[in-house]
């Protein structure tokens, strides 16, 4: 039986459950003793999270959940209050992100995905979940965004372009909701070992962006963030705390940081084929 604490018995919704840090944040608070209710498209990887959780004595359910589809927003939060009778907690975590020149990806598949998914697929899921949460005057929602929020790296532009505007969202939002009790935070984390490096692309420029492995944080380290997070409500996490002097330099010394970012692509660069 977990340990008693200000989680016990919360209601937590984790968006992108079925990997990575979703799974491993479901995991953890399942053990502070919380129900959590599991989205994400692939139902045969939240039934396997689920199943550990609940052989474990938690309580887990799973809900199938495209982010990018409003419809299915609306009818799966429906479904997960009026099984679960309110949502304490919304963990806005589904996310991919393509990396590549701006020329080489796809308009539809990876642009305006990518949008939709981070940016406005979070959106949405906020603004369905928020009026459950503003009836009750409490609640915490955590969105996932990224040191690219902070800091644009050269082929990150569409990606570091959805967590900025998370970062965003965000602020914005803590600031409109936080007088009806609702809190509000960010989540920043660099580079960390999930699935999301399976999604970011196949080729020269994919190990180029690539962190060595000695420099990427577990995802069950980031997860356990997310849950501490939850205990302790701040508006701002960023991930690993060294990252802190780098994103201070970033934004003081911008010139020094275009220089030192174009050397890093600079090896890398061809022009559109003709
Ligand atoms: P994973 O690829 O392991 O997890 C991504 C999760 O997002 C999966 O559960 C996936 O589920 C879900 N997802 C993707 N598209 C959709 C969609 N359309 N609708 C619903 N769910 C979706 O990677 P991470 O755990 O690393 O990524 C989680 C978040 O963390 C992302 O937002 C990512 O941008 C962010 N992040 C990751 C970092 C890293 O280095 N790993 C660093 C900083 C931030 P399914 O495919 O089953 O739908």
């Amino acid at each position: 039986m977990p340990a008693r604490n200000r989680l016990t018995g919360q209601v937590v919704l984790i968006t992108g459950a079925s990997s990575g840090f979703g799974a491993d944040a479901a995991r953890l608070f399942a053990r502070e003793g919380c129900r959590v209710a599991l989205t994400a498209r692939r139902m045969d990887r939240l039934q396997a999270v689920a199943g550990e959780i609940t052989a474990a004595g938690g309580e887990a359910g799973v809900f199938q959940l495209d982010v990018a589809e409003l419809q299915q927003v609306e009818d799966v939060i429906q479904a997960i209050v009026d099984t679960y009778g309110r949502i304490d907690i919304l963990f806005n975590n589904a996310g991919f992100g393509r990396l590549d020149w701006l020329e080489n990806l796809d308009s539809e598949r990876e642009i305006a995905d990518m949008i939709a998914v981070n940016l406005t697929g979070l959106i949405q899921v906020t603004r369905t979940v928020l009026p459950h949460m503003l009836r009750r005057r409490s609640g915490h929602i955590i969105n996932m965004s990224s040191i690219a929020g902070w800091i644009a790296a050269p082929l990150y532009s569409i990606y570091a372009a959805t967590k900025f505007g998370i970062r965003a969202f965000t602020e914005s939002l803590r600031r409109e909701v936080r007088h009806f009790g609702i809190h509000v935070s960010g989540i920043y984390p660099g580079g960390a070992a999930t699935e999301f490096s399976r999604h970011t692309g196949d080729s020269s420029v994919k190990r180029a962006v690539r962190l060595p492995s000695w420099l990427r944080m577990t995802s069950e380290s980031v997860a356990r963030q997310v849950v501490r997070l939850a205990k302790r409500p701040r508006p701002t996490v960023i991930l690993p705390g060294w990252m802190l002097p780098v994103i201070f330099f970033a934004s003081h010394f911008p010139r020094l940081t275009d220089w030192i970012l174009v050397q890093g692509v600079k090896r890398l660069h061809r022009l559109p084929e003709e």
